[in-house]
């Protein structure tokens, strides 16, 4: 019964019923955890990788449920999309990491650092989203170009992001394409898309160090990004033989835990008060 089509069995199976009842009570929960303070920004820091200078920050969102404990992200966000909660929660994290980077601005020597926001392919389908960003970055007061959005290539083909991005372009918005090379990788919507960085996903790191293939498709990536005058940042660097292949590679932007976890951002003020400003 097992290999039976999606939702078939599943009605039999206690422990899917189990599982959807879950996720029932999670969807509930989400909706009002804004509301009852459950969120919190957590940040992991962007660092150069030939100086291991700080150049900014992301933003990665985190959930304390009273019972549950912390709650992962990829547990949530994709519940928070059907509900369409991620457009107040998306908005809420926005503002949170905007009034920090203008906290941390005012920090001596750190005036530069960015910010980068995760945003889901149901926020880019809200038509206000690029006016309410603006608003927030505004409101915060920091400088549009000090703030980085970061789409998947996966919602930015399965939504038209053109306009959104245009219109904040014009502003000073920088965007990265998140998890490059994981899903479509058209290199003709690559170039269409304004997008100023490339990620490379944490997978090929992974693998740099012990297969062909993975070193092979970064130095692609490396390639495509030179060619379009494009920035690249690799995520998950987890060992110091992955950041020494990465630098030889030519690739100048990195975070993963070797460098630093995500920290709650008191922690992050302690790491700029502590490390050599840009
Ligand atoms: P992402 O944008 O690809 O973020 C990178 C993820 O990799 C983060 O997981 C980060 O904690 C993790 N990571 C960083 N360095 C390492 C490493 O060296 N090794 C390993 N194994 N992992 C590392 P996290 O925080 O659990 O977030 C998961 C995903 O949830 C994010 O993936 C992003 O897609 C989504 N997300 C997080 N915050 C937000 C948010 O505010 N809004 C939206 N829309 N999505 C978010
Ligand atoms: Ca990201
Ligand atoms: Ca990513
Ligand atoms: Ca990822």
């Amino acid at each position: 019964a097992k290999n039976a089509g999606p939702g078939l069995v599943e009605v039999f199976d206690e422990a899917a019923s189990h599982r959807s009842l879950d996720r029932l009570e999670l969807r509930s929960e989400l909706v009002r955890a804004l509301d009852r303070d459950q969120f919190a920004v957590h940040y992991q820091p962007i660092f150069d990788l030939a100086t291991g200078r700080i150049l900014g920050f992301e933003a990665l969102l985190r959930w304390h449920h009273p019972v549950r404990g912390m709650v992962p992200p990829d547990a949530f966000i994709p519940l928070a999309e059907e509900t369409g909660a991620i457009a107040s929660i998306g908005s809420w994290v926005l503002a949170q990491s905007c009034r920090q980077l203008a906290a941390w601005h005012r920090l001596p020597g750190w005036d530069r650092l960015g910010i980068s926001v995760n945003l889901s392919a149901t926020q880019l389908r809200q038509p206000e989203l690029a006016s309410q960003t603006l608003a927030v970055i505004k409101h915060a007061g920091v400088q549009p170009t000090d703030v980085w959005l970061e789409i998947t290539e996966h919602s930015s083909i399965r939504t038209d992001v053109t306009e959104f991005a245009t219109t904040l372009r014009a502003a000073g918005v920088h965007f990265s394409l998140d998890d490059f090379g994981i899903s479509y990788s058209n290199l003709s919507h690559l170039k269409r898309l304004p997008v100023q960085a490339l990620k490379i996903d944490r997978s090929f790191v992974a693998g740099l160090t012990e297969k062909d293939a993975d070193r092979g498709i970064v130095r692609a990536i490396l390639a495509i990004a030179d060619s379009l005058g494009l920035q690249v940042v690799a995520e998950g660097i987890e060992t110091p033989e992955q950041r020494e292949l990465l630098l030889s590679l030519g690739c100048q932007q990195g975070q993963g835990y070797l460098l630093s976890r995500p920290v709650p951002p008191e922690v992050a003020t302690e790491m700029l008060r502590e490390a050599r400003p840009l």
